[in-house]
């Protein structure tokens, strides 16, 4: 299966630079000369540099108008690019990863979304985006919520990671973003590394891409992990990573449609059996009633892994939570602006023209 990885953004290119390291085809789009020239991994023929009219290599500030409006007017070169890097083969997936409280990212990766959709019709096109910690404060919300609408109307689906769930205390913010863009990478690289590897009960290409193939809804990535001889019970280990303390999103399981879960570890360990009973009684909870299994024995691990990617998620108190504040603060912004303008004709009311004073 090929994936390409197309990071927007400052928080989309340092995610995609660490899929570079790991060997996964990557590519970074930012308006900022400084934060493309600050990645380690992705090679300088792959940065590319849009909006330079707009904002001469300096960044959008945070304003996802401005990112929309360089993607705009550099689509054609960065689709140039991207055609380069495709080549002859086809890509099963194109995972656009961004932050969607910036301006870059949350503008420029819904205007890319669509024109990918448009130009590779049979290549799925999967949005990875970090939801802003809530002490950001009410800009980068705003910017979320509209990323939010606009992504879902072209993307297949949206992976959401809340950065608040993920988020270590006691890391200052610059480790605590490092730390979670690895854990991102880390889950979604293993899952991607199993499909098609060949064995009995394991995960295929088109496994994946039916569970990503969801309507420009959301999805989310889950995980437990113990040390193999402390199991004592291997389903509630899977049943973990589909609980509020395994996903990385605020989510309702149960609105969810589809899901997909590799299991790794000893093979002592990993019992049919209870693994069956976990994901029958899981695919009963969601609604689309279908959880894509793969099983990983391997005798060389001390540990138990199990990876989850859920879709199809329509109720997600994360989400909620970024939608009704932004609508918040529109309704009282809006209110504050009518009154101000209301008071203004007040006071200038009667007022004379001064024309008349100063022949
Ligand atoms: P852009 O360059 O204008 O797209 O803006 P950023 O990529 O800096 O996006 C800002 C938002 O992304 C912030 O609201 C943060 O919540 C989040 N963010 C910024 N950097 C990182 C990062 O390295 N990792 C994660 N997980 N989130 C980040």
């Amino acid at each position: 299966m090929r994936a390409l990885i197309i990071g927007i953004g400052q928080c989309g290119t340092k995610i995609a630079d660490i899929f570079s390291l790991v060997d996964f085809e990557s590519l970074a789009i930012n308006t900022s000369r400084g934060d493309l020239d600050y990645l380690k991994h992705i090679p300088p023929e792959r940065r590319i540099l849009i909006g330079e009219s707009l904002t001469g290599g300096k960044g959008v500030n945070a304003n996802p108008v401005l990112g929309r409006e360089a993607m705009k007017r550099d689509l054609p070169m960065v689709m140039k690019k991207i055609s380069s890097i495709v080549g002859y083969e086809d890509v099963d997936i194109f995972f656009l990863t961004f932050g969607f409280g910036g301006g870059t990212g949350a503008g420029g990766t819904p205007v890319l979304a669509e024109a990918l959709k448009e130009e590779y019709p049979d290549s799925l096109v999967v949005a990875i985006g970090a939801l802003p910690l809530k002490e950001e404060g009410i800009r980068p919300t705003i910017n979320a919520a509209i990323t939010i609408d606009k992504l879902s109307k072209v993307a297949d689906s949206i992976i959401a990671i809340d950065n608040n769930k993920l988020k270590e205390g006691d890391l200052d913010i610059s480790q605590a973003y490092e730390r979670i863009n690895y854990t991102i990478v880390e889950r979604i690289a293993s899952l991607l590394a199993l499909i098609d590897v060949p064995g009995e009960q394991t995960l295929d290409a088109s496994d994946l891409k039916f569970v990503l193939k969801a309507f420009g809804s959301f999805a989310t990535v889950g995980y437990a992990k113990a040390r193999a001889d402390q199991v004592k019970s291997l389903s509630r280990l899977i049943t973990r990573s589909f609980e509020s303390e395994g996903l990385y999103l605020e989510a309702n399981v149960e609105s969810a449609l589809y899901g997909l879960v590799a299991i790794h570890g000893p093979p002592e360990v990993l019992k049919a059996r209870d693994i069956f009973e976990a994901l029958d009684e899981l695919t009963g909870r969601i609604k689309g009633k279908q959880i894509f299994r793969g099983f990983y024995p391997d005798p060389r691990e001390r540990d138990v892994e199990v990876v989850t990617l859920l879709s199809g998620i329509y109720e997600s108190k994360s989400i909620e939570d970024i939608i009704i504040t932004a609508k918040r603060y529109a309704k009282s912004f809006m209110k504050a602006k009518a009154e101000a303008e209301e008071k203004k004709k007040t006071l200038l009311n009667g007022l004379p023209d001064f024309d008349d004073i100063y022949p």
